[in-house]
């Protein structure tokens, strides 16, 4: 679903991606994790372009993300991506948050896109909040109209980047369950999170970056035991 192949990318003299090698099959779950400045938000951003690539090649559902013909727009339907800090439109409620792009991108009517927020923001438990704006909703709840705003638009990927750290700690649970239930339909993700229990449960793959390279890809009952590398074991002894 996802193959990233000899990815390399610099900003100026610094090299933040190293030969970056990823397959990614569909309804694989695979955590990006690793030292701040690692490269995992950068990683991330490639695959649906927010960051360009020097070389290398990024391929999602068939579609060649960085080449000049791609239509990117289109293609980034297809790839639902979720930020640390939410970004919600403020002057949209809830409801028209998560229905703006399907009625202006996907052409959907009113009716249908209504229809269909008010189902997902039901189903992530913001089932009374469809009016409510930004401001008036807490930052779990935020974060989790903006899962929903991804979701609407029926991507086949769905990209978290640390989509909890933002969060107080009460917080963290009810959106981390909305992860939990999208890993259950059988969602292909990329999530860079610091919760570690969290992708230990719920991913196929642990993706351990450091210094722009990947060190080491491993199962997770494999690499939180036992890690091949040093530099894992060092990051391991920092975060468990
Ligand atoms: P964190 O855990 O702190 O979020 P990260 O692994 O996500 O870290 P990146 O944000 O991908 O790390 O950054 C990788 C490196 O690239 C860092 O050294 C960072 O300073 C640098 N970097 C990121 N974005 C830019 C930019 N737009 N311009 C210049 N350097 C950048
Ligand atoms: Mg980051």
């Amino acid at each position: 679903m996802i193959s990233i192949q000899n990815v390399n990318k610099s900003f100026g003299d610094l090299h933040v991606l190293s030969d970056i090698n990823l397959e990614i099959p569909k309804s694989n779950i695979v955590a990006l994790i690793g030292p701040s400045g690692a490269g995992k938000s950068t990683l991330i951003r490639t695959i649906n372009a927010l960051e360009e690539i020097d070389n290398g090649s990024v391929v999602v559902d068939g579609v060649e993300i960085h080449a000049k013909k791609t239509d990117l727009n289109k293609a980034r339907t297809n790839i639902g991506f979720v930020f640390q800090s939410f970004n919600l439109y403020p002057f949209l409620t809830a409801l028209e948050n998560v229905t703006v792009a399907p009625r202006k991108v996907k052409g959907l009517g009113k009716e249908e896109a209504e229809q269909k927020g008010k189902e997902l923001l039901t189903s992530l438990g913001l089932g009374d909040k469809f009016d409510a704006y930004p401001s008036k909703l807490s930052g779990g709840q935020q974060q989790r109209v903006a899962i929903a705003r991804a979701l609407a638009m029926d991507p086949q990927v769905m990209l978290f980047d640390e989509p909890t750290s933002a969060l107080d700690p009460e917080m963290v649970k009810e959106v981390l369950d909305a992860i939990r239930k999208l890993a259950k339909s059988g969602m292909t993700m990329v999530v860079v999170t610091h919760e570690m229990g969290f992708a230990k449960e719920i991913c196929d793959e642990i993706v351990f970056m450091a210094d722009g390279k990947i060190v080491e890809k491993a199962l997770p009952s494999k690499f939180f035991s036992i890690p091949d590398t040093e530099r894992a074991r060092n990051f391991l002894s920092k975060v468990l």
